[in-house]
């Protein structure tokens, strides 16, 4: 049990009383960008279900003025209690319960319109020079009290008439259309009424106030969609055009695939220039970064494939989220796993030559899920830190890898339950046990016992293969087990068993089978090769043996497997190494067989996984040897695809072009002298003004440059940010000026990353790109500057990558408590769960590195004759 003063402990969630609910706000605001204050006033409809002279309201950095039921009562007092984040509104007489919500709670309230990205807060951009602002709302999960008072509960939905008053120049946005705007002259404001959503949630309100610039189509059913940002990008060449194709073919795409016609009559998307989050859902009205919704002429495949999936991804919480919605934070994964998988399955429908699929399995789910600081999808979460902690990669990742592996289990069956799902819930709340039961309905499968293990444990197992006598010649039996899968420590007596539906393909046909027990014995024909997990779409590993690998080389280097599942044994086998289940002999032996291979996110996959290697082994006596051998494997690589794309960059592939870009970063960074020669003749011709340097050889000229190079180059650099209003670019120059392990330099970098040239929003793009063997540099950076890094970001996720990016990769015992002790003493709620996780994971990579230290040293000798 948790001590609470006002709110009720349920075990599973921290709730207000249960004495009124909303039924409908009449919420009016009046933003004041003189002093950023804003003053309302709310009429909320509540229905009173237990007599009581005491409404306790979610509410914090609010005044309220005064409070009453109108025409009854007005409250005796109002106090606060910031700890929970709520007022207290006292009445001299009993409210007594009644069936209809006849009554009106009324409060007068004022604010301050903050620059803390969150609740109603203010936003700024400069136009010619002239610095300008916008105020703009995130609310999710926990801070539309910020903004007005309110039953900040997911279940406890309601009507919201919003009306906002605001400056004559400026134009009003919000979840629903206007449905009248009256000018005042007396004042030179208007007042913007919009029509009534429908019943929501209160983390989906959502406002806009500024001055925009849009673009607008409509979708085939007649939805009006609409990209707006602020004005002054479009001069850069930075518009919505790209994302409101997208934005558009989503909604039509979601509209068939639930069969359940959109509710609202628009859908607008707008670009906020300092934004938390990668964007956010709010009902007809979603939020984005610039650099997820805006693109120019110049923008990279990367990030375009990045814009693709994020508007899918808040489109299809428009059903997955807003119209059905969690009952509780603890069901969080609902939304983000849905929408993470919705968001890759629509940019795939959209733009199959992408592959979407397989960058997807590249994710890091189960680097996560297998520590023991991990939590299950579905975890209790009481506080609003503990709310916030999980938007991680569990409950995005690892919740739609699960869903994935249902949809690929039971297909257009899914579909359907998924369907009845959403239609038997509209407007409701709702639990993981009540989607199981709709597409149980449709499957005929009891889906709850096949994933409950899945979504209410932690962790995933790995499955042994081991062959048995065959018991007549043409068949081969195997033994299939399956454990938790743990980096470190030995299998625990109350492990899971988990459900396992194992697709095999061999050379000799397909096959599947349910392991539903510790062991199960399974019997197919003869083959010479078997990829169990075909398809990649079970969450659980495979413990590859040598046999097994070497009888799939020759696929893997004809290329005849498909890529999924080349990165599938890829990951599974780094994976056994990690745990120390097999040698790392055994994953540098099946890396030299993908010499073949052009997927470009294969390449991601082995340059990342390589580098991990290559980082952890700093300053062992086989370092020079292994840098030697990554420049050999890479260079082929780059020599095949070139320096410069080609003249007509149609001709080439999206794939190409990543590949292309991975390849030249990674031998700039080793110090290819090739690459370091030819990005400095680039670099040096266009020095005084890198925004004309090409667009799709700067993602490697620069950072290659500034490592190698020195404080003149830097400031080039940081002159080209100042000037730049592109927001993909200024990330672009961010992570290259930070490119360096000279101590002033990266000082510089840090320092820059937090002056006020750089959005809070953005400092960790600075700080993740310091090269590892610079850790130490940043982690007495953070020591120093700590109690002003506490205040600005100290409250936010944003701070995770800070912490993560100061501690160095692996760490031994001693080190690891002379870290826990500073994180004891230096407390940051929100980042708690996170900063054990990486702790761990420095202790796992301590013990891994051990593992591999001497079997790599040899196995780079004995490569080098
Ligand atoms: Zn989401």
């Amino acid at each position: 049990m948790i001590e609470t003063k006002y709110l009720i402990d349920k075990g599973d969630k921290l709730v207000l009383p249960e004495c009124v609910v909303p039924h409908l706000y009449d919420l009016h605001l009046t933003p004041n960008f003189n002093d950023f204050t804003f003053s309302g006033f709310v009429d909320i409809s509540i229905r009173v279900l237990q007599p009581t002279k005491t409404i306790v309201i979610h509410s914090i950095d609010l005044v309220l003025q005064s409070a009453g039921i109108v025409s009854e009562q007005s409250a005796v007092s109002i106090e606060y209690y910031t700890p929970e984040q709520v007022a207290i509104i006292n009445f001299k007489d009993e409210l007594q319960p009644s069936d209809s919500n006849n009554k009106v709670l009324s409060i007068r309230f004022t604010g301050i319109l903050n620059d803390k990205l969150k609740g109603f807060y203010r936003s700024s951009y400069k136009v010619d020079g002239e610095q300008r602002y916008i105020a703009t709302t995130q609310f999710e999960a926990t801070d539309a009290r910020r903004s007005f008072p309110c039953f900040d509960e997911p279940a406890l939905k309601a009507i919201f008439r919003i009306n906002l008053t605001v400056q004559s120049n400026h134009i009003a946005l919000s979840n629903m259309q206007e449905k009248s705007i009256t000018e005042h002259s007396e004042n030179s404001t208007k007042t913007y009424i919009f029509e009534d959503t429908p019943v929501m949630s209160t983390y989906l309100v959502a406002f806009c106030v500024g001055e925009f610039d849009y673009v607008e189509s409509k979708t085939k059913q007649g939805i009006r969609v609409r990209v707006y940002q602020v004005p002054g990008k479009k001069k850069d060449g930075e518009t919505g055009d790209f994302a409101l194709q997208i934005a558009v073919d989503s909604l039509s795409y979601f509209i068939e695939y639930f069969d359940i016609p959109y509710p609202l009559t628009k859908c607008d998307h707008v670009g906020i220039p300092d934004f938390a989050f990668g964007a956010m859902e709010n009902w007809g009205l979603i939020t984005y970064r610039e650099s997820t919704i805006l693109s120019s002429k110049n923008t990279p495949v990367r990030r375009k494939k990045r814009i693709a999936y994020v508007i899918g991804h808040e489109v299809a919480h428009q059903w997955f989220g807003n119209l059905v919605s969690p009952a509780w934070w603890s069901q969080l994964w609902l939304n983000e796993g849905f929408a993470t998988f919705m968001g890759n399955k629509v940019t795939d429908h959209l733009f199959p030559q992408w592959n979407v699929w397989i960058d997807y399995i590249n994710n890091e789910a189960m680097e996560l899920d297998c520590l023991a600081n991990s939590h299950p999808v579905e975890v209790k979460v009481h506080s609003s830190s503990q709310i916030f902690e999980i938007f991680d990669g569990i409950s995005y990742q690892k919740g739609s890898l699960i869903i994935r592996m249902l949809e690929n289990r039971f297909g257009e069956q899914f579909r359907l339950g998924l369907s009845q799902y959403l239609k038997k819930h509209s407007f409701g709340n709702t639990t993981t046990e009540d989607l199981w039961q709709s597409i149980s309905q449709a499957t005929g499968t009891n889906v709850n016992d096949y994933m409950n293990n899945f979504t209410k444990k932690s962790g995933f197992p790995v499955l042994n293969f081991k062959r048995m006598e065959s018991s007549k010649a043409g068949e081969k039996i195997f033994e299939v087990s399956q454990r938790q899968f743990r980096l470190s420590g030995e299998e625990q007596p109350d492990d899971p068993i988990w459900n396992c539906f194992v697709q095999i393909e061999t050379n000799n046909g397909s096959f599947n089978f349910l392991l539903d027990q510790k062991v199960k014995t399974f019997c197919i024909p003869e083959f010479q090769w078997m990829k169990p997990n075909f398809g990649q779409s079970g969450y659980f590993r495979i413990e590859y043996d040598s046999e097994m690998i070497k009888s799939l080389i020759p696929s893997i280097k004809s290329l005849s497997l498909p890529a999924t599942d080349r990165l599938g044994i890829l990951s599974d086998t780094f994976g056994m190494c990690r745990a120390g289940i097999a040698p790392i002999s055994m994953f540098m032996d099946l890396v030299s067989g993908f010499i073949n291979e052009t997927e470009s996110a294969i390449w991601d996959s082995i340059v990342s996984k390589l580098g991990q290697l290559y980082d952890l082994s700093l300053g062992s006596s086989y370092s020079e040897k292994f840098k030697a051998f990554l420049l050999k494997l890479y260079k082929p690589i780059a020599t095949k695809v070139g320096f410069l794309p080609p003249k007509d960059s149609l001709e080439e592939s999206s794939g190409q072009a990543l590949l292309r870009e991975r390849i030249h970063i990674t031998l700039g960074q080793l110090g290819d002298n090739h690459v370091v020669i030819q990005c400095r003749t680039y670099f040096n011709e266009f020095r005084d003004n890198l925004n004309k340097l090409q667009s799709d050889i700067k993602p490697y000229v620069l950072p290659t440059t500034i490592r190698h190079g020195n404080e003149v180059d830097q400031q080039c650099v940081i002159e080209e940010y100042r000037k730049s209003n592109v927001s993909a670019d200024r990330n672009l120059y961010l992570r290259s000026l930070s490119s360096t392990t000279k101590p002033d330099m990266v000082k510089k970098a840090l320092d820059f990353s937090l002056s006020s040239d750089v959005r809070s929003q953005d400092t960790y793009i600075g700080w993740i790109a310091i090269p590892t063997s610079a850790q130490p540099l940043v982690w007495d950076y953070f020591v120093s500057n700590f109690d002003s890094i506490k205040k600005v970001f100290g409250e936010s996720r944003l701070i995770i990558r800070l912490i993560s990016s100061s501690l160095p990769k692996r760490a031994n015992a001693t080190q690891i408590q002379f870290y826990q002790k500073f994180f004891s003493e230096h407390i940051i709620p929100v980042a708690d769960r996170s900063t054990k996780q990486s702790l761990e994971d420095m202790e796992n990579n301590e013990r891994f590195f051990n593992s591999f230290n001497n079997v790599l040293g040899n196995w780079l000798n004995s490569n080098e004759k």
